[in-house]
């Protein structure tokens, strides 16, 4: 079975921007890349008055904050971690089940079609199920996933941040993470489902368990992800403990290369840009909560320029209260030319292109997780692929429609394919109810306000 999608202006993310341009997918890949006359086909989408571009991809989630959103509105990271680490206390596999299908029901509505969660809160006595939730919420609503299995383990007790009711047994959690390794990671080119081990910062992990968990994650062949250099608190932190800056902890404790990705990395010198750059790791950019929570601007234009693989995150909802990726887009976009402008530059407008912004948000991504067959429209990759409306108030007759999605960012994807499966037509959800989702997040946050 053979599908076309067709749009009125189709940008592959290579550097190609085909007016009335088509793909042919088969059996879930891009076959061919054209534009005017189509080939015939069995079955037919066409959005003449949308922009089709690769489908976006979410470089760092935390998908259980859906239930949490709008707490502690004008607060630090600490601040904000120290209020919620009581609530997330209360999370069961019920409780992330309707909030990932919440945040998976917004992601693929902004045109995302591959996205990463870190889960890192397995409660004491109610971690049953809590993965598996994820993973099955993701097969319902027909994203492609990258579930990364979490973890705190230093206390309060022993000089950590969280509370010691929401950290685990070191064993326990190597454990897990190698059990659902096991069931769900699939390596194979098109995987739908990829597992990655990710200790949750250097102040909720023992120095014990990150090296653990890099160990195990390379002899399993799997990613590692963890959050670095997001704010002054957590430098200070790992300077008062252990005399080391975050990215020199890290590099002691074997994280780095090309398997690793960072969520934020905010406060890197020059120096840790070119290393990070050279050992080819990953930073998600996550602008928006990086602004919620006043922790700093990531320094997107230098690592681009060192080389490195820069990615978009939402980040969890409770500190992005929308989980809107191509807005994700437009705020890199601006946040990149305000730290230029801040900074004196005269060519702050070119500290990021819309092109360059929404190749982090495509491409880039991929390339923190891993993924060489998606982030590009082209011949051999998974038809991915997210439409937007141009002819809608805020776009229509504007002169540079790729520009103008990033400068203007949409609410909404017109239609979006994930695996050569349209998932979004029409700017509605066809795998789940979105309106029933909606109900089912008010009373679950309700609930967990308590
Ligand atoms: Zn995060």
């Amino acid at each position: 079975m053979s599908l076309l999608l067709r749009a009125g202006l189709l940008a592959t993310g290579t550097g190609q921007e085909l007016e009335n341009g088509w793909l042919v997918v088969r059996d879930s890949w891009i076959v061919e890349v054209g534009s005017g006359p189509p080939p015939p086909a069995d079955s037919v989408i066409d959005e003449p008055n949308c922009v089709a571009m690769p489908g976006l991809v979410n470089a760092h989630d935390h998908m259980y904050q859906w239930a949490t959103r709008g707490y502690v509105p004008d607060g630090t990271l600490f601040d904000w971690l120290r209020a919620l680490y009581p609530v997330w206390a209360r999370l069961d596999a019920e409780t992330v089940r309707v909030a990932a299908r919440a945040a998976m029901a917004r992601l693929l509505l902004c045109g995302c079609t591959l996205s990463s969660d870190h889960h890192y809160v397995f409660p004491a006595g109610r971690r049953a199920g809590i993965f598996e939730a994820l993973v099955d919420t993701a097969r319902e609503l027909g994203l492609r996933f990258h579930p990364c299995r979490g973890s705190m383990s230093l206390g309060q007790s022993q000089g950590g941040l969280p509370p010691d009711s929401v950290v685990e047994d070191e064993a326990e959690i190597l454990g897990h993470t190698e059990d659902v390794i096991d069931r769900y990671h699939d390596p194979e080119p098109g995987s739908m489902c990829r597992v990655a081990v990710a200790p949750c910062s250097p102040f909720s992990v023992t120095p014990a368990l990150m090296r653990d968990s890099a160990t195990m994650a390379r002899r399993r062949g799997v990613r590692l992800h963890t959050h670095l250099a997001e704010t002054l608190d957590e430098e200070r932190f790992c300077i008062e403990r252990f005399g080391r800056r975050p990215l020199e902890l890290m590099e002691d404790f074997g994280w780095t290369g090309d398997d690793v990705w960072y969520a934020h990395g905010i406060h890197l010198s020059n120096a840790e840009i070119d290393r990070v750059a050279e050992a080819k790791t990953g930073i998600a950019h996550c602008p928006s909560s990086n602004m919620r929570l006043g922790a700093g601007a990531c320094r997107v234009e230098d690592l681009v320029r060192a080389g490195a693989r820069v990615g978009l995150g939402v980040d969890g909802s409770a500190s992005n209260e929308d989980s809107n990726l191509a807005a994700e887009a437009h705020q890199a976009l601006y946040l990149a030319r305000m730290r230029a402008a801040m900074l004196g530059r005269d060519d702050a407008p070119r500290a990021l292109d819309a092109r360059g912004a929404w190749r982090l948000a495509t491409l880039g991504g991929a390339q923190c997780l891993g993924r060489d067959d998606c982030g590009t429209l082209e011949p051999g990759k998974c038809a991915d692929v997210a439409f937007f409306r141009v002819d809608d108030l805020a776009h229509s007759g504007v002169a540079d429609l790729v520009a103008a999605l990033a400068l203007a960012p949409p609410a909404r994807a017109q239609t979006v394919v994930v695996n050569g499966r349209a998932v979004v037509r029409e700017a509605r959800l066809l795998t789940a109810d979105e309106d029933e989702i909606a109900r089912e997040i008010a009373t679950t946050s309700a609930r967990l306000r308590g």
